[in-house]
């Protein structure tokens, strides 16, 4: 696990809860807040909260992100109103490592794809000590379709008006363009995957893909190691660490 470090005030921001999930990660492609450069797993961090008030009822967005101990100190920044209150993946640095694999659902293989958020994001849903701390990506999933998944012996239900798209996979690694788009046409997601011919040939079979978000530690997994991803995945099923649906996946030629 990385070296975590978080100032007094990070600590009563985040509240006990925070504090234990945003010490308990190992980063893997956390880019510093300071330097835009990558923190190695066996660098110590900082913890810098980032919040934005949206309005006393709502309650204040505190983004989690981590900096390389010499470019920025543990604190509470507060960020301006004007900024979108919740998390717009690419723009506020809210990186997501997206995977495309053909996961074992009990009955049948079936195409999925797993969004993991490479650092957590709370919804502090009160002011002062011991408000909830919520998982805003989570939450936002979860009120557009998405569903708790506990076990993976079948596929989630069907999330309406999602819609991912993907190009050709080229080059040897087979690298697509994938974009999945909320139903309000909002951008989830858009990167590379390197999906595996099973995941495509699903994709043309089914015209849908299951995706799951949340935190599951593909990280570091070879691409072609199915057995690890499929056992970590059920471990993190298990736990309840991870929200899922199904949803419509278009190919663009
Ligand atoms: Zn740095």
């Amino acid at each position: 696990m990385t070296d975590i470090r978080m100032s007094p005030d990070v600590r009563t921001a985040l509240g006990p809860d925070g504090v234990a999930k945003a010490g308990a990660v190992t980063l893997n492609n956390a880019i510093c807040l300071g330097c835009e450069e990558k923190i190695y797993p066996n660098e110590p961090a900082n913890v810098v909260v980032r919040i934005a008030g949206i309005g006393r009822a709502t309650g204040r967005v505190a983004h989690v992100r981590y900096a390389h101990a010499r470019c920025h100190a543990s604190a509470v920044v507060e960020i301006p109103d004007a900024r979108s209150p919740m998390p717009a993946a690419a723009d506020d640095g809210m990186a997501m490592r997206m995977t495309a694999a053909a996961v074992d659902h009990g009955r049948s293989v079936l195409p999925t794809l797993i969004a993991e958020p490479e650092a957590p994001v709370y919804l502090n849903t009160g002011t002062g000590a011991g408000s909830e701390l919520l998982d805003v990506l989570a939450s936002r999933v979860l009120a557009r379709g998405f569903s708790p998944v506990g076990r993976m012996r079948q596929a989630p239900t069907h999330a309406d008006r999602w819609l991912a798209t993907y190009s050709t996979p080229v080059g040897p690694d087979g690298i697509a363009q994938l974009t999945v788009m909320e139903p309000d046409g909002t951008l989830f997601y858009t990167g590379t995957i390197a999906p595996p011919p099973q995941w495509v040939a699903g994709v043309e079979q089914y015209g849908w893909s299951v995706l799951y978000v949340g935190k599951i530690g593909l990280a570091g997994i070879p691409a072609s190691d199915q057995k690890a991803k499929t056992r970590l995945m059920r471990e993190a099923a298990a736990a309840g660490r991870f929200v899922g649906a199904r949803i419509t996946v278009h190919h663009l030629e």
